[in-house]
């Protein structure tokens, strides 16, 4: 498979220089240029491929190995094409040039996620080849507008065509990242990620002149009230499976691991560690609350008689808009009939299941690279496209495999950051880890 991994090599090269570049503006992604290159490397191998544009440039692909049984399960493959922003100042190299320098392709997307993207079209593209045939369709998704939600990509395509891109498993991105510790080492494969809830909060008061302000009821005073108490509220933690798993994969233990296990710690304990994953401890076990915008008054000389708060909440598996209405209820105490609610959306929390074949196909899969590691399920503080799969009722989970020379430091750093990149040990770890998922996962059927 020595040649398979130049071929990735070069998708991805050429993927990073197409600098797919996705600011959130519907004019932004131009992905249609990623499509045209994959739609020619998949057309040379045999397959037949479907192009969509929801808007000018935002193109997604499609490419189907039919199965041999309707009935069986179908699986996808998904990766997105586009890429944030960069700042190229804070390079070495080129972010667009797409250079593989002493073993690495450096460029925005190596990490996120042209690694997979690519991996991925090479791999399905090779089983094509090889006339190999699944039980179920086999189908590779190369999708825009992930970096901005997935409104012209996913969300798009489930939406409208959504028989073209429907699987029973799909597999994606943020998964596949070790970790070494004292008591050995861990692969996590994400099965879970955040929900996510704007609310505005309109607090009140009674409009009055601000020469005579002795008593009044200044919406603006009470706002600044209810933020410090949306500030200092702690909401219940949820120290459930997920957790737990968690701290296994970082290898916690001793106090630490009790603190925080302890509910009435974790907090604590989480805010001791601070940028040294504290934040992501706490995100992990929290519902946060983020107040980030703040609108009130209208005239310096008028006391105001209403200010907008809007919050970024962000909620773990099981927690429904019912539940963030009671903990914000809480945060504001007696200052809640001076407070309306309102939810701007409403994105639950989504969580797969683990006891599916495709779970253990893919801890044999990563076995095969990382005999060590034992996989853990994680759960995603932010979003990906699996949000807009698991409603339709299908298994995603965010998988991959990488060198383990390369740690999860290595990882936080590039992810959305400087001199992104990823070395070509990984690439050939990637390219065998689908083909060796797709096989396998055929095998599960018996005959
Ligand atoms: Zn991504």
């Amino acid at each position: 498979m020595a040649e398979l991994v130049d071929t990735t090599t070069d998708l991805l090269q050429q993927m990073i220089r197409n600098a797919c570049v996705n600011d959130g503006t519907v004019e932004s992604g131009h992905e249609l240029r990623s499509v045209d290159l994959l739609q020619g490397f998949l057309e040379g191998g045999g397959l037949d491929v479907q192009r969509y544009e929801p808007a000018p440039g935002r193109g997604s692909l499609v490419a189907r190995i039919q199965g041999s049984d309707p009935n069986a399960p179908k699986l996808c493959l998904m990766g997105h094409t586009d890429v944030v922003p960069v700042n190229p100042g804070g390079w070495v190299n080129d972010p667009f040039g797409g250079e593989l320098i002493d073993g690495e392709v450096w460029g925005r997307g190596a990490i996120d996620m042209l690694n997979l993207t690519s991996s991925m079209a090479v791999a399905f593209r090779n089983l094509a080849r090889q006339g190999y045939t699944p039980r179920g369709d086999l189908i590779y998704f190369a999708v825009a507008d992930e970096e901005a939600g997935g409104h012209w990509g996913a969300e798009w395509m489930l939406e409208n065509e959504r028989e073209a891109v429907m699987a029973d498993y799909v597999l994606t991105e943020m998964g596949g990242f070790g970790f070494s510790h004292a008591s050995g080492r861990s692969v996590m494969i994400a099965v879970a990620e955040k929900g996510a809830g704007g609310v505005r909060l309109t607090v009140k008061g009674t409009p009055g002149h601000g020469s005579m302000p002795l008593g009044a009821d200044n919406a603006l005073l009470k706002a600044a009230e209810v933020l410090r108490r949306l500030g200092a509220h702690r909401p219940t933690p949820q120290l459930d499976d997920l957790w737990t798993a968690l701290l296994d994969t970082l290898g916690v233990d001793g106090q630490l691991r009790s603190d925080l296990m302890n509910p009435e710690r974790v907090w604590d304990a989480a805010a001791s560690l601070g940028d040294l994953g504290g934040k992501m401890l706490h995100a992990c076990s929290h519902m946060s609350i983020s107040p980030n915008v703040v609108h009130g008054g209208q005239k310096l000389n008028v006391i105001p008689d209403a200010v907008h708060i809007d919050v970024d909440i962000r909620t773990l598996p099981g927690q429904d808009a019912d539940y963030v209405r009671a903990e914000l209820g809480d945060a504001i105490g007696d200052l809640a009939n001076d407070v309306d609610i309102e939810m701007l959306n409403d994105r639950p929390a989504s969580r797969s299941p683990q006891d599916t074949p495709m779970w253990s196909v893919i801890e044999n899969a990563v076995g095969l690279a990382d005999p060590a590691a034992k996989v853990e399920p994680s759960l995603i503080v932010g979003g990906t496209d699996a949000r807009h799969y698991r409603p339709h009722g299908a298994v995603v989970y965010g998988a991959g495999i990488f060198s383990p020379e390369i740690d999860m430091a290595d990882f936080g750093s590039r992810f959305h950051g400087n001199n992104e990149r990823i070395d070509v040990e990984s690439l050939r770890l990637l390219t065998d880890f689908w083909d060796h998922i797709v096989r396998d996962f055929d095998g599960t059927f018996g005959d």
